[in-house]
């Protein structure tokens, strides 16, 4: 659980703007964190002490997910994958189609880069509907990966992304919702 002076320095810190990319959506930009290292350093703190001892590998999504993902591995001292938007990885590769809150996309792991048997924590930035991360966990559970932990910095309530992922049994953290 992250602290309440965490979440309000966090609060304080990530800007909404309405109607961005699109009409309808509430964007959450956390681009801001990256300007103050101590809150940075706060951030993978928090999101590293849910993992700790419980993965053996991290998996993150393109491009926000890699922000957190990396340093979270690092603390871990475990591997880090990429999951890459559709064109960006050189074959051989293994892919998954996928909805999202507007359009809709396909991604792409570099095949033999998942280990079977590996305990995967599968990290992005936000989870809004869900379909993003949902793709990510068939995509490694394609590939003989167990999905033990998923976590985000943001949940966006109402959405019904953690129903969408209840199925794969794992731990769900965001560090804060919306
Ligand atoms: P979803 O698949 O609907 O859970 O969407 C999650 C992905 O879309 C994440 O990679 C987010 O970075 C991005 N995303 C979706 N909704 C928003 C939002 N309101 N603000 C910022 N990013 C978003």
């Amino acid at each position: 659980m992250a602290s309440q002076d965490l979440i309000k320095k966090l609060e304080a810190t990530i800007e909404n703007i309405a109607d961005f990319p699109i009409p309808g959506i509430q964007f959450k930009d956390i681009s801001p964190i990256f300007l103050d290292p101590q809150l940075y350093k706060e951030v993978i703190a928090d999101l590293v002490q849910f993992s700790k001892g419980k993965v053996n590998a991290v998996c993150g999504i393109e491009s926000r997910g890699y922000l957190f993902g990396i340093a979270i591995a690092m603390a871990l001292d475990v591997p880090f994958i990429l999951i890459r938007k559709k064109g960006k990885l050189p074959p051989p590769i293994i892919s998954e189609k996928y909805d999202l809150e507007y359009g809709s996309a396909e991604i792409e792991t570099r095949e033999g880069q998942i280990k079977p048997g590996q305990r995967i924590l599968v990290h992005d930035d936000l989870l809004a509907t869900g379909g993003t991360t949902e793709a990510a966990a068939n995509l490694i559970q394609k590939q003989g990966g167990e999905v033990v932990q998923f976590s985000f910095l943001i949940g966006l309530k109402g959405l019904n992304g953690d129903e969408k992922l209840k199925k794969f049994g794992a731990e769900i953290y965001h560090t804060l919702t919306y």
